[in-house]
């Protein structure tokens, strides 16, 4: 079949709004570490996989020879019966989390881990109002669109959450944009507690440590810790929304909030994505009395599967013995250096920011402020072209290109898709 087919085929049959990137749609058929193929055999070095799903490596063998095993044996349900894979992986992620006394939800995405975080804050705080980020993404149920704040993923809402948005996850437009790091943070929390004024007292704050689909921007190290001295005083959660940040993907941390540490962990965290590399895995961690705070059995089908947890094991097994944060840091820090240098000089590049493997180039129309979804485009066709897949994101406009490998990346690969970068904006 050919790659026309299918695609009219997909576009008679699924929603619209499914995004397919690049004018021609491509169809991966196989892969292996930090290259993809497509139906047509064409080779790609994997520049966004490392987000989307597959944080480790593709076709990594300890995470396949996992899954294999564990579906020749049993493919159950995750509950109702005693489940060794995720009694395991649920003990190391509650001795990782760094939250105390935590207990672990799995869930199947990142946006079920995120309503359940919602379920556990309303139920637990009597409320359902929610504070969120100004330009945040967390998910596409009935209620995660109505905590993200970025209104390009958030058409529509009627969720009977009253949900609060606050500044700080942006600052490189409008009125914060040339205050220094304190003078931000102050602004912020001055923001906040306007919010908190009125009212009833919200159940939490949810907010991405760096906004992913939003563009991976971060706040100045700091901002949640001191949101959290305000919010702690009113009883208000913070949950922490880790599904991009977590498992290294920032190389100085282990996870996001881990940059705002200093009054101690959040509440809540949220993880999915990488974790399975590839499998689909979601979950919330929670303090004990948070989590107890439903008083109904509960329980998901295909959340904590065995299958799912066994390539979860594998996986979380072969990042920490690799040591893949410190892998994010020094190759992240030197594709940093590389692309930095690679936009030098390069009008309608406005920012090149990032930490460890989460890495965006923000264009703009040049010698203007204003953002250039057309050329963001137009790079993402010309890096394909290239030989190498990168994705988009931003605020209200898809302006900014989105960098984020497997967390396995080599300095050879790194050089490469930098390279590849290079000549694309060059090109544009
Ligand atoms: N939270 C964040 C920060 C995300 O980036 C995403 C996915 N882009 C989600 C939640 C939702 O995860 P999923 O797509 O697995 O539902």
């Amino acid at each position: 079949m050919t790659e026309s087919d299918l695609r009219a085929r997909h576009q008679q049959v699924l929603p619209d709004w499914l995004a397919l990137y690049y004018e021609q749609p491509i169809e991966l058929t196989h892969g292996e570490g930090r290259h993809v193929w497509d139906a047509d055999g064409v080779k790609y070095l994997d520049f966004f996989g490392g987000i989307l799903t597959t944080m480790t490596a593709h076709a990594l063998p300890e995470v396949t020879k996992a899954v294999a095993e564990q579906a020749g044996r049993i493919i159950h349900s995750s509950t109702l019966y005693l489940n060794r894979q995720m009694v395991e992986l649920a003990e190391r992620i509650a001795a990782l989390s760094g939250i105390p006394d935590a207990r672990v939800f799995f869930t199947t995405s990142g946006t079920e881990a995120n309503d359940t975080a919602l379920l556990l804050a309303t139920a637990y705080r009597n409320s359902n109002a929610i504070l969120a980020m100004r330009n945040s993404y967390h998910g596409r149920s009935f209620s995660a669109v109505g905590i993200t704040g970025n209104r390009a993923w958030s058409p529509t809402s009627l969720t009977p959450l009253q949900t609060l948005y606050v500044h700080g996850g942006v600052r490189t437009r409008g009125p914060y944009a040339a205050l220094d790091d304190d003078a931000f943070i102050a602004a912020c929390v001055a923001d906040l507690e306007d919010l908190l004024g009125h009212g009833r007292p919200p159940a939490a704050l949810i907010a991405e440590p760096v906004q992913g689909v939003g563009g991976f921007t971060s706040p100045p190290d700091g901002l949640y810790a001191a949101f959290r001295e305000v919010l702690a005083a009113r009883g208000v959660l913070w949950i922490s929304d880790e599904v991009q940040t977590g498992w290294g993907r920032t190389g100085d941390h282990f996870w996001g909030w881990q940059a705002h540490a200093a009054s101690g962990p959040p509440d809540m965290l949220t993880f999915a994505k990488g974790i399975g590399n590839g499998m689909s895995i979601g979950g919330v961690v929670a303090r004990a009395e948070v989590m107890n705070c439903l008083d109904a059995n509960s329980i998901s089908t295909f959340g904590g599967s065995p299958v799912t947890m066994a390539a979860g094991l594998a996986n979380l097994t072969y990042l920490l013995e690799h040591d893949l944060q410190g892998n994010a840091r020094r190759v992240g820090g030197l594709l940093l250096e590389r692309l930095r240098a690679a936009c030098a000089g390069v009008a309608c590049v406005r920012e090149v920011r990032g930490r460890g493997l989460m890495i965006g180039i923000e264009l703009c129309e040049p010698g203007t402020d204003r953002p250039s979804p057309e050329r963001a485009a137009a790079v993402l066709e010309a890096t394909r072209a290239g030989g190498l897949l990168i994705g988009k994101g931003g605020g209200h406009s898809t302006s900014v290109l989105r960098i984020a490998p497997p967390l396995s990346l080599t300095v050879g690969e790194a050089e490469e898709g930098a390279a590849i970068v290079e000549r694309a904006l060059r090109a544009v």
